[in-house]
């Protein structure tokens, strides 16, 4: 009947366009059911790498997730992007690290004006919420202690204990915004969480032989894996996280070094290598370079693929 009515306007060459116009908007409407024959995604953006993997893995296929730090970049040197305040304002949900490691995602939730992403609502999940702050900063804090770790340290998620406290934040984050498949998240959480725990027996086994040893690194993004596996914070090249070290601090850090006999540094991946590379030559260390968090390197994508690098690197330098 529609179809035979606007066929009949077509006729009328004034008419054409708007019979035209017409027909699509039927086209368009007819269409809608079809594409949205499921409920519709919930989207969730999480700030950066580890907290995406670990959103992917509760929420399962039930959430389209968009991640704005891509795997293998620096978390501490971002440029706010159009595409990444796109994310945030059609965002239901914002997973973020809580600790600063990600505090342009303040400026993407203000271009975004997307007041739901705003810190407090309950459409944002501060993922350390629970976990013990290492290096936590007392006493007046400023930016002559280094520009990027003013909270504590925020990699806190290299220590798998913590991987159940973050992912119990994701959950119930999700549960907020998703409430009709809260057991679907808490189902999908243990599962993850059964394999975490697995994994984690064999990433202790293997470093168990290295107990007490002093590891240095390039960047202070360590110090909750070193706790986990019960090695040792030996110094960190850059003496403030962000800031390039002094000559000073290098010459020290060498005579230590030599010193306590430390036999490896860390090296996280997006940084020059150059002062690592001098440090390592000048004291016998090997520098072990690694991604700090998931995607970085291929078959890295998710949590347990990327402790598995790192821990097997480690352990592979200490033989
Ligand atoms: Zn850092």
């Amino acid at each position: 009947m529609l179809e035979l009515g606007l066929r009949r306007l077509a006729r009328h060459p004034a008419l054409r366009l708007s019979a035209a116009l017409g027909a699509l908007t039927v086209a368009v409407i007819v269409a809608v059911p079809a594409l949205h024959g499921a409920e519709p995604k919930l989207r969730v953006v999480a700030t950066l790498p580890d907290l995406f993997v670990l959103t992917r893995a509760v929420a399962g296929d039930l959430a389209t997730i968009d991640l704005i730090a891509r795997f293998g970049q620096n978390p501490h040197d971002m440029e706010v992007r159009p595409s990444q305040i796109l994310m945030v304002r059609r965002a239901d949900l914002l997973i973020r690290n809580g600790l600063e490691e990600d505090a342009w995602i303040d400026v993407m939730v203000h271009r975004a004006a997307n007041p739901r992403m705003l810190r407090g609502s309950p459409n944002v999940v501060e993922a350390f919420q629970g976990i013990e702050v290492l290096k936590a900063m007392t006493g007046r804090v400023d930016r002559s202690m280094g520009d990027v770790h003013p909270l504590g340290s925020p990699h806190y998620t290299l220590d798998p204990d913590n991987v159940v406290i973050v992912t119990a934040n994701i959950a119930t984050g999700l549960t907020r915004v998703a409430p009709e498949q809260a057991r679907v998240f808490d189902a999908n959480r243990q599962a993850f969480l059964e394999k975490v725990a697995d994994a984690d027996r064999r990433w202790k086994s293997a470093l168990a032989p290295f107990r007490g040893a002093g590891i240095v690194s390039y960047h202070d993004s360590w110090p909750y894996f070193y706790r986990a596996f019960g090695l040792v914070e030996a110094g960190v090249i850059e003496d403030r996280p962000g800031i390039p070290p002094s000559p000073q601090h290098l010459a020290n850090l060498i005579r230590q070094m030599r010193e306590q006999k430390v036999r490896v540094i860390l090296h996280e991946s997006w940084y020059p290598t150059d002062v690592t590379s001098r440090v390592a030559k000048e004291t016998g260390a090997k520098m072990v370079v690694v991604p700090q968090s998931p995607g970085a390197l291929k078959g890295t994508e998710d949590y347990i693929a990327h402790v598995d690098h790192v821990v097997g690197a480690l352990a592979a330098a200490f033989k």
